[in-house]
Order: C-alpha cells, then sequence, then structure tokens
C-alpha cells in the first residue's frame, strides 16, 4: 500500500506547489470574502479536474505504471483513493461556489454590489474564453451532480458490481464536460505559466483515455478470444477449474499474474489469476471459487467449447525480492498464484527456501493431494489448515513453524481482512513493510 499513498500525496502536493507559484501574486491581494472564495476556487478546481485525470488515466489499465505502481490491482486501489479525493475536492468547489448565494439568503452577508462590466478583451482567444464562461459554469454545475452521484454508487458495495461497472463507464462523459469546465474557467494567464502546460498534458491523457472507455477501446491490444478445452469440479469446494486454449497468441505470463476472463457476453469480464505456468503451449488453467452471484452459476453454465475473452496478463504479485526464505500464504481461494508458482519452480528452481501455509475452511481430500504433489515437485513446505480442525492461521502460528521469519520475504493472497491483521501483526514483531507483499483480491 505504500506506493499507492506515496503516489496520491506526492501528486497533490506537487500540483498544490505548481498552483502556489503561478499563483503567488492573486495572494498577496486578499482583501475581502470574494477574493479568497476566487482563489480558492482556482486552487480546488485544479486539484480536482488533476486528480480525475490521473484517475481516468488509470481507468484504462496502462500496463506501463505496473512496476512503478505494484500492479493493477494497486494501481485500481489509487484510482479509488483519487476517486474519493475528487468527490471531497469538487464537493469543497461546489460549496464554495454556492456559497455566497447561501450567506446571502442566511442575511450574513450583503449582496455583492455589481461593479462595472469588465471590457470586452481584444485579443480573440481572450474574447472566446471570456464569453463562455456562462455555459461552462452551467456544463460543470451539472457534470458535477453527475459525477459526484456516480462516484457515490461506486463507494456502496452493496450495489451490484455488474451495474457499478456500467454506470461508472458514464463518468467518462462527466469527466469529458469538467475538462470543458475548467479549460475555460481556469485563470487565463495561468495558461502560459508552468501550471498552464501540465494541466494541458493531465486534461489531454485524461479526456484520450475518456474517449477510449465510451468506445469500448480499453486494453483491446491485450484481449484474446480462446476457447474453454477443460473443465474439472471440485464441488465440496465450490470450485471449479477451468482449462482454456487460445485461438490466437498468448504472449505468456509470469506466476502470480493475473487476467480479466469473460466466460458470458452477458456478465462481462471478471478478474481470476492465472494458476497455470507458461508452458509457450497457447493454454491457461483458472481455478475459479463461487464467491458471489455469477460465480455461483459457473459450474451449470460452462460447457466446453465454449468461446472466451481473455485480457492480460497484469499484475506484480511475482515472487522477486532479494530474500533466499520466503513464507507464502494462501488463503482459500488466495492459493492460485500460489499454484502457478509451485508449477513454474518444478520446471525453474530459483534456490530459494520457501514454506507454504494454505489455510480454508472447506476440505477437500483431493485438491489438498494436487496441493501436495505440487509443493513436492518445486521442493517446498507445506501446512494445510483447516479452520474447525486446525483453528485460526495466524503471525505467531507461521513464527513458531518457520524461526527464520524475519529474514524472509512474506507474500500473502487471500481475503483482505486477514492480510491487513497479518501484516500488523508482523509489523509489530519487526518485519520491515517492505517484506510483506500483498494481492489485492478486491478491485471496488
Ligand atoms: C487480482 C484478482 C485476482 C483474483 N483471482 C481469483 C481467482 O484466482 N479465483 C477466484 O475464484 N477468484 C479470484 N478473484 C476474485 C473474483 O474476481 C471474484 O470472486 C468474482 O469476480 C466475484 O464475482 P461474482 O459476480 O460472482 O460476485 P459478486 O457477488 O457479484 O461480487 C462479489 C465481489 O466480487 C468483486 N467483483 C465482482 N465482479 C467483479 C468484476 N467483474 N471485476 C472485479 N471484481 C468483481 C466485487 O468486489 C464484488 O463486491 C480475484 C480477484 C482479483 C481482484
Amino acid at each position: 500500500m505504500k506506493p499507492i499513498k506515496t503516489s496520491l500525496w506526492a501528486f497533490l502536493v506537487i500540483l498544490t506547489a505548481l498552483w502556489w507559484f503561478t499563483d503567488t501574486p492573486a495572494m498577496a491581494s486578499l482583501n475581502n470574502f470574494f477574493d479568497w472564495r476566487n482563489v480558492l476556487m482556482q486552487y480546488s478546481g485544479v486539484l480536482a479536474i488533476g486528480v480525475m485525470s490521473v484517475a481516468m488515466v488509470l481507468a484504462v489499465r496502462p500496463v506501463l505504471f505496473e512496476p512503478y505502481l505494484g500492479g493493477l490491482d494497486k494501481m485500481y486501489r489509487l484510482h479509488k483513493w483519487l476517486g474519493i479525493s475528487a468527490l471531497l475536492i469538487s464537493v469543497s468547489h461546489w460549496l464554495l461556489s454556492e456559497s455566497p448565494k447561501w450567506l446571502v439568503g442566511l442575511g450574513w452577508m450583503a449582496r455583492a454590489a455589481r461593479g462595472p462590466r469588465s471590457p470586452v478583451p481584444d485579443d480573440p482567444i481572450r474574447q472566446f474564453f471570456a464569453s463562455g464562461r456562462g455555459l461552462a459554469e452551467s456544463i460543470g454545475e451539472w457534470a458535477f451532480y453527475a459525477a459526484a452521484a456516480l462516484m457515490l454508487l461506486a463507494l456502496i458495495k452493496r450495489f451490484p458490481y455488474q451495474y457499478f461497472f456500467k454506470t461508472h463507464h458514464l463518468l467518462a462523459v462527466a469527466y469529458l464536460a469538467l475538462v470543458w469546465h475548467s479549460v475555460i474557467l481556469l485563470k487565463f494567464d495561468d495558461w502560459s505559466s508552468l501550471l498552464g502546460p501540465v494541466m494541458l498534458v493531465l486534461m489531454g491523457a485524461g479526456s484520450m483515455a475518456a474517449v477510449m472507455v465510451l468506445l469500448g477501446r480499453v486494453a483491446r491490444r491485450r484481449q484474446l478470444v480462446g476457447e474453454v478445452v477443460g473443465i474439472r469440479r471440485h464441488d465440496a469446494l465450490q470450485v471449479i477449474e477451468l482449462d482454456i486454449a487460445f485461438q490466437g497468441r498468448w504472449a505468456g505470463h509470469e506466476a502470480g499474474q493475473f487476467a480479466f476472463v469473460t466466460l458470458h457476453a452477458d456478465e462481462g469480464a471478471h478478474p481470476y489469476t492465472i494458476s497455470s505456468a507458461w508452458a509457450n503451449d497457447g493454454r491457461l488453467t483458472f481455478i475459479i471459487k463461487a464467491l458471489g452471484d455469477y460465480t455461483s452459476t459457473l459450474a451449470q453454465r460452462l460447457r466446453l467449447k465454449d468461446v472466451v475473452k481473455v485480457e492480460g496478463p497484469y499484475g506484480r504479485f511475482n515472487f522477486e525480492g532479494e530474500k533466499t526464505r520466503q513464507i507464502w500464504v494462501g488463503a482459500g481461494i488466495g492459493i492460485t498464484p500460489f499454484i502457478a508458482r509451485m508449477k513454474t519452480l518444478a520446471k525453474l528452481p530459483d534456490g530459494r527456501s520457501v514454506h507454504l501455509f494454505h489455510s480454508t475452511r472447506d476440505f477437500d481430500a483431493n485438491a489438498i493431494s494436487l496441493l501436495e504433489r505440487d509443493a513436492k515437485a518445486a521442493n517446498i513446505g507445506l501446512t494445510v489448515l483447516v479452520d474447525a480442525r486446525d483453528g485460526q492461521l495466524n503471525a505467531a502460528r507461521i513464527a513458531a513453524q518457520v524461526p527464520d521469519w524475519r529474514d524472509a520475504d512474506l507474500w500473502f493472497c487471500g481475503p483482505s481482512q486477514f492480510g491487513q491483521s497479518l501484516k500488523d501483526d508482523f509489523a509489530t514483531m519487526g518485519l520491515s513493510q517492505d517484506q510483506f507483499h500483498q494481492e489485492l483480491f478486491e478491485m471496488r
């Protein structure tokens, strides 16, 4: 989570600094409420559209940033926090814009006397910007209402993912309207300062991303059509194992990466970890647990020869690191990246000493024997804990079983709350944050 927090704060600080140096003259003469309001509206406006632009760019899944931000799962987490920041900042911007009306209505402030009309500028470009202000203000207000409602919907987890996904696309339309609002209402002279080109790049990149979203062009080059060639059911675990063979050429993947898989067009893409090692044979395996409304229907709906779409690979859950000792924790269906890694290590050992903990609520002897087979082939220590039989896994139990845990990198995949509590406990025991790696199994 460190790169996410650092990137968010660094971006807010840099944009604030740029705006501060650009608008210093305006801040030298803050004499009354309206001077303050104007300056703060410019500041909140610059921050809000800047933050929205980065969120928009991240929405098109630019793999370019994955190494710096720790993978697409973390990029989506950053996208979410940028969205929350944009919501808070744009609400402040709106409150500032409406405040004079309300303060006059409450009798706390006298209606501002209308000054003389500003002279019409000679420069045609200035004229264009000045004449568009009224329309840009109205467009901005309505786009803000729409964007705020859509962002709030995105935060309500009870709102079904499928509908969230569809409505969230509409944010691209609201964003384009807000870009227009910002271009016209940013102080004209700011365009020729350092802030101007930065805003131009941010809004230009954000607008291109918004158009890609609206035209359905996101990550087209990373999508491939395939066919279901194998289905294995593990009913006791409510899990299916699915083999897909490609019609085109899959560029390959690393163990631990995931892909967006569209098994049914009416449902759209879901992210699943690729649980097979890449063998250059045009085949991938996914292990999918019935965790929700749609995944619960797969055991009945999926058929051999179904045509599917796979987009990826994504993610940086790549088991890299300087330590020669690794501890893996795969909780429940979070075991999938470790299966892929074990299959890779069986062919290409990396010389590390690894112990895998798999905690599970449900027990299936066949699935556990497959896991034991993979662990043996990869020369990896394995501890399986069934909740009802063995109790909960925690940091103390891991430390007791792996005495040199301080010299290990820990890789976790599973429910996010479990990951967080393990991370906190190990941090208290002295494990550095950099040694704890977690795949975020939730995108929203
Ligand atoms: C990086 C990553 C890797 C994953 N790997 C696996 C795996 O190997 N095996 C496995 O069984 N599960 C995996 N999951 C979880 C899997 O994506 C969800 O269980 C599945 O999408 C739930 O869909 P549903 O409609 O059945 O559930 P719902 O009840 O509709 O949703 C439950 C939750 O799942 C998430 N979700 C639902 N639909 C989507 C979607 N289209 N895209 C993103 N998130 C969604 C939302 O957070 C939602 O709140 C992974 C998730 C992520 C983010």
